[in-house]
C-alpha cells in the first residue's frame, strides 16, 4: 500500500499537512481508510522531503513508523514550507526495510516518491535495469521496486527530458514489462507536480493558491476529486492538467 503526498501553495506547516487533519497522513499509517492492493498499516517508514528556500529540498526519513519517531512532530510544527512531499511505508513482501528503502527519493530539486509494486520483481525488471549506467545500479537507494523506479526516471531527467514525460515513459514501459504493477507515482521540484495513477487511489484537492495531491483525503471537507486509473496529473500551485497514460496502464491486482 504506502500513502504518499505532495502539497504546493502558500507556506504552511509540515505539521498542518501531515499530522492536524482528521485523516492526516500520521493517522493513514495506522488506519487508511482505502486499502487497495493488501497490507493494513503504514509502518514500515516514512519520509518528508520540503522546501525551505530557493535552493533543493531537505528530507527527513527513517525505517520506523512515523509515529514512533520522537523528532518529526517537533520538526512539523516549526517548519514551513510552499511545497512538501511526504510517504509512510508498507513494504512489499521481501523488500529490505531500511532509511533509503523510504521515499522520497531525491537528487537535486527532485522529490520522488512510488506507492505500488512491480511485479515479477527483480526479474521484470532485467531488461529495463540494464538500460542504466552501472554505477546507478551500483548506488541505489535500496533494492526495491521504488528505489529503480526513480533510478529510471531520474535517468531520464539528467538527460533532460520534461519531467511529465519522464514519468510517463518510465511507468509505460514498466507497465508493459512487467503486466498488472501498481504504479502511482509523485514527482515534484517544489514548482510542478507530477502524478499517475496505476492501480491505487489519488485525490485531488484545490484551493485557488494551493493543490494537494493524496493518496486518501485526509479530512471529510468538500472539495476533494478522486483521479480515475490511468492518469497522469500535472499540476502547479494554480493549475492542473489531467491525461490518460499510454499503453497498458491498467489496474493492478
Ligand atoms: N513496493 C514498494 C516498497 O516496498 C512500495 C510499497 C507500497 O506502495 N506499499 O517500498
Amino acid at each position: 500500500m504506502c500513502r504518499h503526498l505532495v502539497y504546493l501553495g502558500p507556506p504552511v506547516t509540515l505539521r498542518e499537512v501531515l499530522f492536524d487533519p482528521p485523516y492526516s497522513l500520521l493517522r493513514q499509517s495506522w488506519a487508511p481508510r482505502d486499502m487497495r492492493g493488501g497490507g493494513t498499516i503504514n509502518a514500515d517508514g516514512f519520509g518528508v522531503g520540503w522546501y525551505p528556500g530557493d535552493g533543493p529540498p531537505v528530507r527527513y526519513r527513517r525505517a520506523q513508523p512515523i509515529w514512533s519517531d520522537p523528532t518529526i512532530a517537533d520538526l512539523a510544527a516549526v517548519t514551513s514550507t510552499t511545497a512538501v512531499l511526504a510517504a509512510v511505508r508498507s513494504a512489499t513482501v521481501g523488500m529490505a526495510v531500511i532509511d533509503g528503502a523510504a521515499a522520497p527519493f531525491t537528487e537535486g530539486r527532485w522529490l520522488f516518491s512510488h506507492n505500488g509494486v512491480v511485479r515479477g520483481w527483480p526479474d521484470s525488471m532485467v531488461p529495463l535495469a540494464a538500460e542504466l549506467p552501472v554505477r546507478d545500479l551500483l548506488t541505489l537507494d535500496a533494492t526495491t521496486d521504488s528505489a529503480l523506479l526513480w533510478a529510471l526516471v531520474r535517468h531520464r531527467l539528467r538527460a533532460g527530458v520534461a519531467p511529465e514525460q519522464a514519468v510517463a515513459e518510465t511507468v509505460t514501459r514498466v507497465a508493459a514489462a512487467a503486466p498488472g504493477s501498481r504504479l502511482n507515482l509523485l514527482l515534484t521540484d517544489g514548482h510542478t507536480a507530477v502524478a499517475t495513477t496505476v492501480g491505487h487511489a489519488l485525490s485531488l484537492r484545490t484551493t485557488p493558491a494551493s493543490v494537494l495531491l493524496a493518496s486518501e483525503p485526509h479530512d471529510d471537507e468538500p472539495g476533494w476529486r478522486e483521479v480515475p486509473d490511468g492518469q497522469l496529473v500535472r499540476a502547479t500551485a494554480t493549475t492542473v492538467r489531467q491525461r490518460a497514460l499510454a499503453g497498458p496502464c491498467t489496474t493492478g491486482t
